[in-house]
């Protein structure tokens, strides 16, 4: 699986962060970072949590 995150989507107010913070978390300038891009496999449901909690449909996994 690969986490495609797009920033311009993205409205920065962390529900995918508290969903997964082992995958997102967000940068000193307050900018939203994926923290591991393929994650390993005990990782993706986390990874669909938080594609499924994000407002804005900003999160996209690829398989
Ligand atoms: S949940 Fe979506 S909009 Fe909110 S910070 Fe995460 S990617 Fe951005």
């Amino acid at each position: 699986m690969k986490i495609v995150f797009d920033a311009d989507a993205c409205a920065c107010h962390g529900q995918c962060a508290s969903a997964a913070p082992e995958l997102f978390a967000f940068d000193d300038a307050g900018h939203l970072k994926v923290l591991i891009e393929e994650p390993p496999e005990e990782l993706w449901e986390a990874a669909e949590d938080a594609a499924d909690v994000c407002p804005v449909q900003a999160i996209t996994l690829v398989r």
